[in-house]
């Protein structure tokens, strides 16, 4: 070989060499970053994990939190607002009855019109829309304007048998789902507001007198007879259907629970009770906080960057790890951590840094995904993210990433069931003392609602093997869980009629 062809022949292997190692390397710093997108999943996995054992401290520390709250105002982070409702619908109500619902996605107004014992509800009658942007910051007279002139026109519409007499003053159930202090079953005070409303001159006003003022303004004879929160509605259709339900819990964009508790244990306001022996205490259970409530540097992040930072969610576990509002986010904040640290995405990321822009909704369609190349989750990616050539293997880690955060959420949520179970001594744990009757458990009912809850399934599943998990074999077959739709309107309407004073 002469000088010439040495030197090509030595030249070549060294770009060879040169062409190896940089494959080399970069397959290795592939494999690298796909280990440590691995190690960032199983950290979360681990962080976010909820073994019964951890469930029933949380039980027990949900118990605690409701006792203290109920023995003085400000006890406890949990409010336990007294509703003064001491009767529940049973089924024996009849005629006709409006309902408003206000402090969802929509704001609806209803029409129920109750057979009596044996035929329950004849028909029932719903409008929904939503409120209009600049009414949820305006001022109260606004807002409530506009309710009445809505209820009017939906009253005024029948034309199918209903007819109002100018001397029949029609009750109707305000379902108003906001922290309020109530002060009899008819009336209550704005505490604040959550949900994106913000009128500050209503803080302080007794709803249901504003809603009436409004109502009488225009020639519209009504008044309202229950004044209640979702819950508390969504309650009262459980019972109204099934009289062993004791409990509502509604999981949607936000989540609370009310359950019935006997008089004698509320301790604060005693001078406020009647002697009916129970009434239905609205918990404010999004505020609940244990240490035992399993939190990651995700939900501290969440927290230290929400808008409400200073309201009742700040500090809290509960409501941030369970409900629609967040659990898109909290999977959005691991991506995006992923994508950073680990690169997993060939494409930019910058949509993964935008707050909330993965909704709950989208979250579950790409863990709900069971097609094999998981067409949904790359869909999701794609359009609402714009990250698209997501290979199968990382498209099965963001699964894997929404299972973990949802099985932490309906477990946390069915722990929080228990706990008011365990409260009102139905969890199976006090004997004979905790409503057994003659050594077996009672049946208990309780009602669930929420858009989170209803459409999806998988969050639904957790939570439902959960409470049989927490519960055990013994005492699960006594606990149900029924899906309510519609409660916390219709409930509000079959309050009404309880509360009517043409009763
Ligand atoms: P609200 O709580 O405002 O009264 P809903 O009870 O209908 O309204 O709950 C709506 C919330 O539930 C949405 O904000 C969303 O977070 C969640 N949600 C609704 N549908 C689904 C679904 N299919 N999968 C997951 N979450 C859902
Ligand atoms: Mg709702």
């Amino acid at each position: 070989m002469g000088r010439v062809g040495l030197g090509l022949a030595v030249g070549c292997a060294v770009v060879t060499c040169a062409i190896a190692a940089a494959f080399a390397s970069r397959s290795v710093r592939r494999r690298w970053r796909w280990g440590q997108a691995v190690a960032l999943v199983r950290e979360l996995e681990v962080a976010c994990d909820t073994p019964v054992g951890r469930l029933r401290q949380v039980v027990d520390a949900m118990a605690v939190e409701m006792h203290a709250g109920l023995a003085s105002d400000g006890g406890s982070k949990l409010k336990m607002l007294l509703t003064f409702i001491d009767n529940l619908p049973d089924g024996t109500e009849e005629g006709t009855y409006y309902a408003l619902d206000l402090g969802g996605t929509n704001f609806r107004v209803l029409r129920v019109q109750l057979g009596g014992k044996g035929s329950m509800i004849l028909s029932h009658k719903v409008e929904s829309q939503p409120i209009p942007q600049e009414l949820m910051t305006g001022t109260s007279e606004e807002l409530f304007n506009f309710i009445a002139s809505i209820l009017k026109q939906f009253v005024q519409s029948e034309n199918d048998g209903f007819q109002q007499l100018p001397d029949d003053r029609k009750d109707l159930g305000f379902t108003f789902s906001f922290p309020m202090k109530q002060l009899s079953i008819s009336s209550g005070v704005l505490i604040k507001w959550t949900k994106g409303f913000s009128i500050e001159d209503a803080v302080g006003k007794d709803i249901a007198q504003c809603l009436n003022e409004a109502m009488t303004k225009i020639g519209l004879n009504m008044r309202v007879a229950a004044l209640v929160n979702d819950t508390v509605g969504t309650l009262a259709l459980g019972h109204y259907n099934d009289e062993d339900t004791v409990a509502a819990v509604i999981i949607g964009t936000g989540t609370n629970a009310c359950y019935l508790e006997r008089t004698d244990a509320i301790i604060k306001c005693q001078g406020l009770l009647t002697n009916s022996g129970a009434m239905v205490v609205n918990m404010e259970w999004g505020n609940f906080w244990s240490s035992h409530l399993p939190r990651t540097s995700y939900d501290i992040a969440l927290d230290d960057e929400s808008p409400n930072r200073n309201e009742q969610a700040r500090i809290t576990g509960f409501e941030k790890m369970i409900s629609g509002m967040y659990l898109g986010d909290i999977v959005r904040r691991v991506l995006y951590r992923m994508a950073e640290e680990s690169e997993i995405f060939l494409d930019p990321t910058k949509n993964l840094s935008v707050p909330f822009i993965l909704r709950t909704p989208l979250m579950a369609n790409m863990h709900e995904d069971d097609s094999p190349d998981l067409t949904e989750v790359g869909r999701v990616l794609e359009e609402h993210l714009q990250i698209s050539r997501v290979p199968l293997k990382v498209r099965r880690l963001v699964v894997r990433v929404c299972d973990i955060v949802t099985r932490r959420a309906s477990r946390l949520a069915a722990a929080g069931i228990v706990g008011m179970l365990k409260k009102t001594g139905r969890d199976g744990s006090g004997g004979v003392a905790s409503g057994r009757i003659r050594g077996k458990p009672r049946r208990t009912v309780v009602v669930v609602e929420g858009g989170l809850y209803i459409g999806y399934t998988m969050f639904k599943q957790y939570l439902n093997e959960a409470v049989g998990e927490i519960l055990g074999d013994e005492v699960a077959p006594y606990v149900l869980l029924k899906v309510s739709e519609d409660g916390s309107g219709i409930g509000a309407a079959l309050l009404a009629a309880v509360y009517s004073s043409n009763r």
